[in-house]
């Protein structure tokens, strides 16, 4: 008997991205670019859908990755540099859609600077997770997750959507790692319309 694989799907209809990295997709699909502190669409809006999403991404997290960590809440005064830190991580990632005019960078801000702990248990089992309070918290361990996805040659294929307005944040599981849009009937037909027109036009 087969059964058939159960396709996960996430926030915008986006299967998660492997391992850990799932956590840093999950940060930046709190909301899209143009939905930022709007309270229905932006799940860090407001202190109660953020620490929902909060607790499930780092179950999550926890599952998927087999590492331990002890759930904490964040504060009403905490959201904005999350969002900071959430924006930050979309702009980087953006640039890594092939392509596409890279956006200009943002002024250069405060470095952010996370406490990590790493751990080798008795049975040679290694483990990572972070001491940073609040916020921090969970910025700390998207960081290690980008870290870890850097050296393990996956990071390029997490990439955020190239229209302006969304910023969803999908991996590229194609094998050319060409992928711009995070769907692209929604997102990516808008810009073909125009460089078929562009090119129409010029013909
Ligand atoms: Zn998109």
């Amino acid at each position: 008997m087969t059964r058939r694989r159960e396709v996960e799907v996430g926030r915008f209809g986006l299967e998660p991205a492997p391992g850990g990295l799932r956590l840093v997709q999950s940060l930046i699909n709190t909301s899209l670019s143009d939905h930022q502190g709007q309270p229905e669409q932006d799940l860090l809006a407001k202190p109660g859908t953020a620490n929902e999403w909060l607790s499930r991404a780092l179950a999550e997290w926890s599952a998927a990755t087999g590492q331990q960590v002890a759930g904490r809440t964040v504060r009403r005064a905490e959201l904005e540099a999350l969002c900071a830190f959430r924006e930050q991580l979309r702009h980087t990632l953006r640039a890594q859609a092939a392509h596409i005019e890279a956006p200009a960078p943002r002024e250069p801000g405060t470095a952010a600077a996370f406490d990590m702990v790493v751990t080798v248990h008795p049975d040679g089992h290694l483990g990572y997770g972070t001491s940073a309070p609040g916020w921090q918290q969970v910025a700390g361990l998207a960081t290690a997750e980008l870290l870890l996805a850097g050296a393990a040659g996956t990071l390029p294929r997490l990439k955020t959507c190239a229209a302006p307005e969304c910023g969803a944040c999908f991996y590229d599981g194609s094998p050319n790692r060409i992928r711009v849009w995070h769907n692209t009937q929604m997102c990516g037909n808008l810009p073909n319309l125009r460089a078929s027109r562009a090119r129409r036009s010029t013909s």
